[in-house]
């Protein structure tokens, strides 16, 4: 079905190892002029069949939805959707009585490259990454609500700023299935409001829901300091036994929604307080003040190109960190970029680390939640890691 594509002699290894991607380089002839978001089937140098998938022009060629032969129609659709739904039933969240804030697609993690769709309380929001899943998104929403039945009560599509901007597809943001106003959610029992249609990515970062959990065992009667706040995730569930919470985000509707949301929980609560501020100016000076620092900064590096810049700085921020934390102090510290692999992570927090001269001791290793799986054969798919220090 769709246009054929012939990979170069050697370059089948890839997909017959699963891996979901067809470079451009691997490619010896497309037959026809598919339009970006077309079906391909790929073939390898022997004209055997490898894989069908949606074609786009640029360093990704196709992203594979299927390794076999079959055709990609609205059934197949649905099934990889059953499946993505079952797996997060299968491990509580759907169904969770403390938590109605989950990743129902995550793209190749659940076989549907392209594709992501987040639940907020009965609110599925989807972002399309690709122009074939954008073509898809009418019938993606229909599916989704009628997989879902009255636990869905709208679904908004925000793909206008995810869609390549190469396509010329200009996406308008819109709801495809029903309506709402923004919610309330409640995570591991804290409430925080959404608003998708303001809010960076789909309004929340829900891939931190573990390890904010894991945060809470360290809080207590601690001075925190939650950098790169966005909506006050870390800073919420730090409020529970906390002596005092800062936040700081260079975001003034962040701030503003970090306060709301603390709020939202605690009420007028003196002990936390929000700083609208450069994360780098404000590390610059905070002495010893604080015994517990989150560092969970966006992306660093998008591209491979830029990875040495991106290490550089983890290892700034890091350092700073490090060198200023009180005795005994815990740092929670992320990367979410795809291309900073975890050695490489670790590496910059190493050099931070020796570069103060103070003893540091890893506690723990942090990854993403399994409603962000990683597909064991896209490494791609792993893009949070973390580490949970101990400085003495
Ligand atoms: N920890 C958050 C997610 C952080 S997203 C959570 O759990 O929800 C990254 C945040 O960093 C964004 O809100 C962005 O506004 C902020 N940011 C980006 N660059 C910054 C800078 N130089 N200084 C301070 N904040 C910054």
């Amino acid at each position: 079905m769709g246009t054929k594509i012939v990979l170069k002699s050697g370059k089948d290894q890839a997909v017959h190892r699963y891996h979901p991607w067809i470079f451009s380089g691997a490619i010896k002839k497309i037959y026809g002029d598919p339009s970006e978001g077309d079906l391909v089937t790929v073939f390898d140098n022997k004209d055997n069949f490898l894989a069908v998938g949606h074609y786009q022009p640029g360093t990704i060629a196709v992203r594979i939805l299927s390794f076999e032969d079959t055709e990609p129609d609205l059934q197949f659709f649905r099934n990889r959707i059953i499946s993505a739904i079952e797996f997060r039933k299968s491990v509580g969240l759907i169904g969770s009585d403390v938590t109605n804030v989950y990743r129902l697609i995550h793209a190749e993690g659940d076989n549907l490259p392209g594709l992501i769709a987040d639940f907020y309380n009965g609110v599925v929001v989807m972002q399309m990454h690709s122009v074939g899943m954008y073509r898809l998104r009418k019938e993606i929403a229909a599916i989704i609500s009628d997989l879902m039945g009255d636990q869905v009560t709208a679904v908004y599509d925000k793909s206008e700023s995810t869609i390549p901007f190469k396509s010329g597809i200009s996406g308008v943001n819109e709801f495809l299935y029903g309506n709402s106003d923004p919610v309330v959610v409640t995570e591991n029992g804290f409430r925080f409001r959404i608003d998708w249609t303001t809010g960076q990515k789909t309004g929340f970062f829900i891939d931190q829901r573990e390890n904010r959990k894991l945060l809470s065992e360290f809080t207590k009667g601690r001075n925190v300091l939650n950098m790169f706040g966005y909506t006050g995730g870390f800073a919420v569930y730090a409020m529970k036994d906390a002596a005092l919470v800062h936040s700081v985000d260079s975001s003034f509707s962040a701030s503003e929604m970090a306060d709301e949301n603390v709020r939202l929980n605690f009420g007028d609560d003196e002990r936390h307080v929000s700083y609208q501020v450069d994360a780098f100016e404000f590390l610059n000076d905070i002495k010893e003040k604080y015994d517990l620092i989150i560092l969970d900064p966006p992306a660093f590096a998008k591209h491979n190109n830029v990875l040495a810049n991106a290490l550089q700085g983890y290892k700034r921020l890091n350092m700073k960190a490090i060198e200023q934390i009180r005795h005994g102090g815990i740092i929670f510290t992320f990367s979410c970029s795809q291309v900073v692999t975890r050695e490489n992570f670790r590496k910059s927090v190493f050099v931070a680390a020796a570069s103060t001269g103070r003893k540091v001791k890893i506690l723990h290793q942090m990854s993403q939640p399994p409603d962000h799986p990683v597909n064991i054969y896209h490494p791609e798919s792993e893009y949070l890691k973390g580490l949970v220090l101990y400085v003495e």
